[in-house]
């Protein structure tokens, strides 16, 4: 019997992975570096559907039914190549490669155009959920071929998450695309999970909310526009208490965000293709600064006002007004810079079709993303999410409750470096005129760099060390 796919690498996702697909009646060949885990996975699960286990990289690709299917699960970055290089040999034209790790779309760009010279698909998919996820259902982006796609899709569709029937999976584009867009959601995952701590910290802050009561909050906000799985596991978290202290978990847990890159490759790329993300580099950002301990140890005398509770019944209505304005912002930066990526890279991504597939599976599967997943369907190319009919009117009905809360966090000094960014960004688009017409005067007195007028074409700099009379450029 051969093996319909193959999994190398059996650390949590690949293993996972190798069973989801096994657990769809799949046979699925199974293979890692360290032997043990393959063996280790088989002991344990063997009886979950049917595993062929390899010890070597040719007992492996020998055992797949061509074209061969093999997903590869291994730590990003140099042991990718190092997997690639070691199975490439043993394959044949029309051979896929699927990696599943969270790889740079530029490398799987290079990966990709190296693979096709020799006849073999590389398909960079994107993988979102964790280790459950990969287990039960995750939501899945792959890139690549069509070709790949059509012999591919069908395996990945049925192992991924499914929400009203429609599985959150879908061919996202050619070469890199699945990687970036993957990329893209981690970095609104960033932005997210920073406006629910900003929230959680004017709501404790501010309103002198415990713990305890605050997950009721999320609870009660999770049944709501804001029903997603961040808000709900910070209701859990929130509630958790620490079993050594008897303290509520979060006043136990360091306060210290690590990251593992994604959210950072997201601004970085953002820079680049010149597209706006605050909302996401700001979370980037907080986490560095909550790292920056020797910094913040120095600083921690300095003076701010006095942090009286505000008495306000209406606040955390308020707070779940900013909050969900401040995401829609978060997902229209996010959005915009796919839509960018893609016209750069010539991709034609179906931006409603990633919010479709993000509806479940991914960390940040929400309620919500049916409302972008309307807006791309009414309009495909809307410039931006923020003009769509409903999230216009509710950031314009949320913006008296976002202005308050910013204001608030001002007036306490309560760092909301996210909320403070989603509402400039809000008001940058909808200004009659922005300040940049002064930067293009600094930038042509100091440097001669011209400047366009609003009532005449051409390009135009102005003589400010002689007259000032205006030349054309
Ligand atoms: P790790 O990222 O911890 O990688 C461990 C696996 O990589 C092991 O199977 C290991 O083999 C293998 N490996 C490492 N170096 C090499 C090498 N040079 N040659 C061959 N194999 C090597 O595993 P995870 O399961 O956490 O993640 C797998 C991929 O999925 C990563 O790219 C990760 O970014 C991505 N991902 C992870 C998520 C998560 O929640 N953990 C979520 C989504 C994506 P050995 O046993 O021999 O050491």
């Amino acid at each position: 019997e051969k093996a319909r796919i193959g999994v190398t690498g059996l650390a949590v996702m690949g293993r996972n992975l190798a069973r989801n697909l096994a657990r769809h009646g799949h046979p699925v060949a199974v293979h890692n570096r360290t032997a043990a885990r393959t063996r280790a996975l088989v002991d344990e699960f063997g009886d979950e559907g049917t595993f062929l286990p390899a010890e070597t990289a040719e007992r492996f690709a020998a055992s797949l039914e061509r074209p061969r299917r093999l997903v590869i699960m291994v730590k990003a970055g140099g042991p990718t190549d190092a997997v690639i290089d070691e199975f490439a040999p043993l394959l044949e034209p029309g051979d896929m490669i699927v990696d599943g790790g969270n790889a740079n779309f530029v490398d799987t760009r290079r990966r990709e155009s190296a693979l096709r010279e020799r006849g073999i698909h590389f398909v960079g998919a994107g993988i979102s959920g964790g280790e459950e996820g990969a287990l039960h259902g995750p939501s899945i982006m792959p890139g690549g071929s069509a070709e790949s796609y059509a012999a591919l899709g069908p395996l990945l569709e049925d192992i991924a998450a499914k929400v009203d029937g429609t599985p959150c999976c879908t061919h996202v584009g050619p070469d890199g695309a699945g990687h970036f867009v993957k990329m893209v959601h981690n970095g609104i995952e960033y932005a997210d999970m920073q406006l629910i701590a900003e929230s959680y910290d004017l709501l404790r802050h501010a309103a002198g909310l415990a713990p305890a009561e605050i997950a009721e909050v999320f609870r009660t906000w999770n049944t709501g526009r804001l029903g997603s799985y961040l808000i709900e596991i910070t209701a859990e978290v929130l509630a958790h208490t620490d079993a050594s202290t008897g303290r509520p978990f979060v006043d136990v847990v360091l306060d210290q965000a690590e990251q593992k890159g994604t959210g950072r490759w997201t601004v970085q790329t953002a820079l680049d293709l010149g597209v706006p993300v605050g909302g996401i580099a700001e979370a980037v950002f907080a986490r560095a600064v909550s790292g920056h301990a020797a910094l913040r140890e120095a600083a921690r005398g300095l003076p701010g006002p006095p942090r009286a509770a505000i008495a306000d019944p209406g606040f955390a209505d308020a707070v779940e007004k900013a909050l969900y304005a401040s995401k829609i912002v978060a997902y229209a930066q996010g959005f915009h810079e796919i839509q960018a990526g893609s016209a750069e890279y010539g991709w034609n991504i179906d931006l409603g079709a990633m919010a479709t597939i993000w509806r479940g599976g991914c960390i940040i599967r929400a309620r919500f993303l049916d409302r972008i997943r309307a807006a791309y369907e009414a309009d495909p190319r809307t410039p931006t999410l923020l003009t769509d009919d409903h999230f216009a009117e509710a950031a314009g009905d949320a913006q008296d409750a976002w202005r308050e809360v910013v204001a608030t966090a001002a007036r306490l000094g309560i760092p909301a470096p996210g909320f403070s960014t989603a509402l400039a960004y809000y008001d940058s688009l909808r200004a009659d005129r922005l300040p940049a017409a002064l930067t293009q005067g600094q930038r042509d007195f100091f440097g001669a760099h011209t400047y366009r007028r609003v009532d005449r074409d051409g390009s135009f700099h102005t003589l400010w060390g002689a007259d000032r009379t205006e030349v054309t450029a």
